[in-house]
């Protein structure tokens, strides 16, 4: 059996050695350990490929975001590591910028940002808790909660002794994306339901919304109406939140759905959700917003090739033309999508170099045959922009995904641990 030798899990009564943290007291049977993800400190990193996080860019699409949201208050949404630029220090940066509150997906993500000191409130969206009900409550979190059998969970803590009440919920409502929450259809015996929980008080409604970035904003009228249904059924019941929220970036932008409070996510790294399906696809929904990730490498090799010869696995490129050739360490394993065979750019000097061949594991080749003077070490410019003797160009994340037939929400989340994040204050 192969041992893991970095496992953030040790065998039992064993100090993890391979890495140095404070002692993790041992936990109780009846307590879930919460595994911590950790990601290769930039202290340790030799290889050229990184991710660049620009702190002062973060701190600028908060304040766009914010001037959006008007009165509603502004809580970033930051699951997936902060949408992959590292959850943490995005958080301490937008903490002390001026934002509202935090969401995350999972309780790993918001353990992760209480134990980096966020002091903020931070939501637990995904609504999954797996016994940690406790633990949930002890770290003030504020947990999303869309069944009745998460709400007596929280009513048990109470009435146990091990946590005083009334614990607050952000209680959501399915109004058409059949992913989470309550369905209009089954909220009257759910609100009828509440009244035997007197531990647990609802504090918060929300929905999420599925189209808030089409072109027509009737999908999410009729959601919002779904909403406002929802929220005339609970009061009949006397459920009375005192704070509502649904907007994503994208509804921020156009300001659709600003209620209480709003949701945003990519919006503050810099991507403006784009309308989708139709004539205008591509008009950005929000003006002013800058990237906040960079991805750079460096040229580690050079080659020229014959006309005919074959690159990288499968042979899926052939030099049309006697070719110079230039390798740079990053492949699909670092978030490069292989989809970017033969498809995407990468910059150099300034200016654009082809990808050719299929993108590999650990690195991609580049067609630098029409960029005169590039030699070893020279900066490739992955995601961001780059200026240099050859003129000045940038490779947008909404690029990206277009080359790979995705989204940039995919493009930023999908750069890998393995790339080691810079934050830069410039
Ligand atoms: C991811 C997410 C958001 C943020 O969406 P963006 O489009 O990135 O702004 C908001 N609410 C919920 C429930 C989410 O899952």
């Amino acid at each position: 059996m192969l041992v893991p030798i970095r496992s953030a899990n040790p065998p039992s009564g064993q100090a993890p050695t391979a890495y140095s943290e404070p002692p993790v007291p041992p936990a109780r049977e009846s307590e879930p350990r919460v595994l911590k993800p950790r990601r290769a400190a930039p202290a340790d990193a030799v290889r050229p490929t990184r991710a660049e996080v620009n702190l002062q860019a973060l701190r600028h699409n908060l304040g766009v975001v914010k001037r959006h949201a008007g009165s509603a208050h502004v809580w970033a949404v930051l699951k997936a590591d902060g949408y992959g630029h590292g959850a943490p220090a995005v958080a301490r940066t937008l903490e002390r910028a001026g934002a509202d509150g935090f969401c995350v997906a999972l309780l790993e993500e918001a353990i992760e940002l209480r134990d980096a000191g966020i002091l903020l409130p931070i939501m637990v969206m995904g609504g999954y808790y797996g016994g940690a009900h406790a633990e949930l409550v002890h770290r003030g979190l504020v947990p999303v909660v869309y069944d009745l059998a998460q709400i007596e969970g929280f009513a048990r803590l109470v009435r146990s002794g091990a946590a005083s009440g009334p614990i607050d919920v952000h209680v959501k409502i399915d109004t058409g994306m059949a992913r989470l929450g309550v369905t209009l259809e089954t909220l009257a015996p759910f609100a009828a339901a509440l009244a035997r929980f007197p531990e647990v008080r609802v504090r918060g409604l929300m929905t999420h919304l599925a189209c808030a970035d089409a072109l027509e904003p009737a999908e999410t009228t009729e959601q919002m109406v779904r909403f406002d249904e929802a929220t005339a059924l609970l009061a009949r019941h006397g459920v009375r939140p005192t704070v509502r929220h649904a907007a994503n970036s994208a509804a921020l932008l156009r300001g659709q759905a600003l209620l209480d409070a709003a949701r945003p996510g990519v919006a503050l790294f810099g991507v403006a959700p784009r309308s989708v399906g139709g004539a205008t696809r591509g008009t950005p929904l929000g003006v002013g917003l800058r990237p906040v990730m960079s991805v750079r490498s460096e040229v580690i090799d050079i080659r020229d090739v014959a006309q005919g010869a074959p690159v990288g696995y499968g042979a899926l490129w052939r030099a049309p033309r006697p070719s110079r050739i230039a390798t740079i360490p990053m492949g699909y394993a670092d978030g490069l999508s292989r989809q970017l065979s033969n498809r995407g750019h990468v910059l150099i000097r300034g200016k654009r170099a082809p990808i050719v061949g299929a993108v590999s594991m650990d690195m991609s080749m580049l067609d630098v045959t029409d960029l005169p003077g590039v030699s070893v070490r020279d900066e490739a410019v992955v995601l961001g922009s780059q200026e240099g003797p050859l003129g000045k160009d940038c490779v947008s994340a909404d690029e990206i995904a277009d080359h790979a037939g995705t989204i940039p929400w995919e493009v930023l989340t999908s750069i890998s641990r393995r790339v080691p994040r810079f934050y830069r204050e410039p």
